[in-house]
Parts: C-alpha cells; structure tokens; sequence
C-alpha cells in the first residue's frame, strides 16, 4: 500500500490542503500549517443542541478556506488528510470501537445534483475506512431550506423544522450511530438530524465535525 502511494506520488505530488505546499505521501499537512491549525483548540460547548460532538478544528484562517474550497470548488481530494486526523479525535473522545454505523447530513437531493456530490458523506465514507465501522445512509433532506449560516439564530430552528426524516427505523433501532457534518455553528443541523434520528429508537447517537465555530458565535451555544 505503501508503495502504491509513493508511486501515485511520483505523479501526482500530494500537497497540503491548508496551503498547497508539497508535502510527503505519508504527510497529512506540512508541518507549519499543521502546528498552526492544532494549536487552537475546537470548543463545543453547546454540543449539537445537547447532542455530544466532537471537532477537531476551529473554522477561521486556513481551516476555514480549505472547507470553502472542499464544499465550492471541488477540492474533494483532501478529505483523506482531513478525515485522518478527525478520526484520530473520535477515538480519543469517544473511544475505540464506540459506534456500529456512520452516517452524514443529507443534502437535499437537487442540491446534491448542483454540486455533484455531499461533502458531508464524503467526509463520512472516509471515517468509515479509517475507523472501520460501516456507513449507511440513514436520512433524507425531503425539502430545500435556507442557507443556515445566512440566518439569524432564532430563525436557523424554525428553519430546518421537519426538513429531515428517516430512511429506514428498523436499521437504527438499538444502533450506536455517529452523525458527520462538515462544520458546527449553532449545532441545529446536527441536533436536528439527531432528534429526527432519535425516534428511531437507536442505542446512543453522537456527533463529528470537522470544524467548530462555536468561539466565533458565542451566542451559538444556548440552547
Ligand atoms: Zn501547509
């Protein structure tokens, strides 16, 4: 496997996805940026609307463009070096084998058409080979909402209300489940695709995103 990397990279350099430098196939960011994006920490104190939640970056700087780039501009290619180190803070948080099935925030299904795919469930899928724990699908969006991050907080719940249903109950129940989104801001698209989750009947359900920005919207944490 190793080998095949250094091949793959003999013609295709891997770079660092926070600022382009060429970086070595094993490398998951140069060292500069790597030090600079894990020297702040993630605070989530609100969780996804009482949900617990994991999140490896805080969303500003570099962290914060490399998402843009991943959601806008097609820069799918990074999710491996990404999702590394998310999944090293989900074993750490919630332990070795802690969960039976990985799942992500649904796009609604026009939306995904649009941008070709859902960074969310990319994320996800990479978590599931990383941590080796199946991913299944287990929500769909059944109507477009407004941008989150374009409302006021009061509104972003009313917002999502009833946007989310389950695929299939009888595969959740009793089921530990983590939810992967790309960012939490008010943690009211997480929280509400757990609750829609949650009469389902699983075991626990859980969150991971890949960045918070929880510092920057304090007023994101009441719930
Ligand atoms: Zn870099």
């Amino acid at each position: 496997m190793e080998f095949i990397r250094t091949l793959t990279a003999l013609f295709f350099p891997e770079r660092c996805p926070y600022c382009g430098d060429l970086i070595e196939p094993c490398e998951i960011a140069c060292r500069k940026c790597y030090d600079e994006i894990r020297s702040k920490h993630a605070s989530i104190r609100g969780g996804a609307r009482g949900y617990r939640c994991v999140s490896s970056f805080v969303y500003d700087g570099k962290v914060r463009r490399m998402l843009l780039r991943l959601k806008y501009r097609d820069r799918t290619q990074f999710v491996p070096q990404i999702t590394e180190i998310l999944a090293a803070d989900i074993r750490k948080v919630y332990g070795e084998n802690a969960f039976d099935m990985i799942t992500c925030v649904p796009m609604f299904h026009k939306d995904k058409i649009d941008r070709a795919y859902n960074q969310s469930e990319l994320l996800a899928k990479s978590l599931s080979k990383l941590l080796d724990i199946p991913y299944r699908d287990t929500l769909i969006k059944v109507r477009k909402t407004k941008k989150q991050h374009k409302l006021k907080y009061t509104e972003r719940k009313t917002n999502l209300s009833g946007a989310f249903q389950v695929l299939d109950k009888e595969s959740i129940k009793g089921q530990r489940l983590l939810i992967i989104d790309d960012i939490i801001t008010s943690g009211y698209t997480l929280g509400t695709c757990c609750k829609a989750l949650s009469r389902a009947k699983p075991e626990i359900i859980c969150c991971a995103a890949v960045a918070s920005a929880q510092d920057k919207y304090p007023e994101a944490t009441v719930i």
